[in-house]
């Protein structure tokens, strides 16, 4: 249920919605726009609506929400879409964010390298993982925290925030000291205890959708970050598992306008790990960016053929400079320009 209040609604008024609101066990989430205060009841739908807020001082509507997601739907933001800030750049509205960067931190030359080209091409975000999921328990699991430190590194000398990846509730802490998005990866987009504790620490995510996942499990997994507090959580779409073998994942493209019809959250596209393949990222970057994403996170490497880990999928630095600028021109057949500081 969402309580929409009027403009002309006093700071009282909103607070004894809250108070009856909470008077029946259901919790509040409060979000105060320009104009108006919209307050969600998360609880017994029954319980709320016996309340009968209609009419009550200062509310100007009462919208009851269908889905079993409530903070993660479109009516929740009454059709207004989120746009978040993240270090000075903008995901989501007109913005088309580029976070580019290695699968995984190999050594300083390699990161340095990557970030300074990725930023020298107008990426918006460096990624890079430091604590990786294989699917092999004997393939390279990431430098830990030694790779945190080269990210922090990468941070310092390019000025672009950081894109990486948290696997375990253990070691969000030293990741925060150096994330500005926390990544959640696909085989963690159900891991509930994660998804809460990336909702309390408050830093933006970045959820990818499970390999096997339907839209609707990746916004209640999306929920589960919101509910803690979070606002600022980013789909994406990375690639499904289907019936066809001819490449790794099936690109399931037809989740960005979905996902933007269903929710109110950024959608972007991971055109590396649904392609396994570097021939398809470009083709897979313009039908994404051209249908309206908003962004893209792929896979670049100064030496693709002695990268450690997701060599085949990854474009080489070299070229990169023209991919993005092919991108930028399909996300502007979308109406999007890339996010800037
Ligand atoms: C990655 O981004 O390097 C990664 C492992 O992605 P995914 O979780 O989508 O497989
Ligand atoms: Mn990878």
């Amino acid at each position: 249920m969402m309580i929409v209040m009027k403009p002309t609604a006093t700071a009282q008024e909103v607070q004894a919605v809250i108070e009856r609101v909470q008077s029946v066990g259901a919790r509040t989430h409060v979000s105060a726009g320009e104009e108006v205060t919209v307050i969600g009841a998360i609880g017994d739908r029954e319980h709320v609506a016996r309340l009968e807020l209609e009419g009550a001082p200062g509310v100007e509507r009462v919208v009851p929400i269908s889905k079993p997601y409530k903070l993660a739907s479109t009516q929740f933001k009454h059709g207004v879409r989120s746009v978040f800030e993240i270090a000075g750049r903008k995901i989501g509205g007109e913005r088309f964010a580029v976070i580019a960067g290695p699968c995984t931190v190999e050594s300083r030359e390699q990161t340095l390298e990557s970030a300074r080209v990725v930023r020298d091409a107008g990426a918006s975000f460096f990624r890079g993982g430091a604590y990786k999921p294989r699917t092999s328990p004997y393939a390279f699991q990431g430098l830990g925290q030694e790779g945190l430190r080269l990210l922090a590194e990468a941070k310092e000398q390019t000025g672009l925030p950081i894109v990486t990846e948290v696997m375990d509730a253990r070691d969000l802490d030293q990741v925060l000291e150096v994330a500005d998005v926390l990544q959640i990866g696909a085989r963690n987009m159900q891991n509930y205890p994660l998804l809460a504790e990336v909702g309390r620490s408050g830093t933006p995510a970045l959820l990818k959708r499970g390999l096997s996942s339907t839209l609707e499990e990746l916004l209640m997994a999306a929920e589960y970050i919101l509910k803690e507090g979070n606002e600022a959580v980013i789909l994406c779409e990375r690639g499904i598992r289907t019936f066809e073998t001819a490449y790794r994942f099936t690109l399931d493209l037809m989740a960005i306008p979905v996902l933007k019809e269903l929710s109110h959250l950024p959608v972007i596209v991971d055109p590396s790990h649904a392609a396994g393949r570097r021939d398809l990222v470009t083709p897979l970057s313009l039908a994404a960016a051209a249908a309206g994403a908003d962004g893209i996170i792929v896979e670049v490497h100064p030496r693709p053929e002695e990268a450690i880990c997701d060599g085949p999928q990854a474009l080489a630095t070299d070229e990169f400079a023209d991919y993005v600028e092919r991108v930028q021109a399909a996300a502007a057949l979308a109406g999007k320009a890339l996010s800037a500081v």
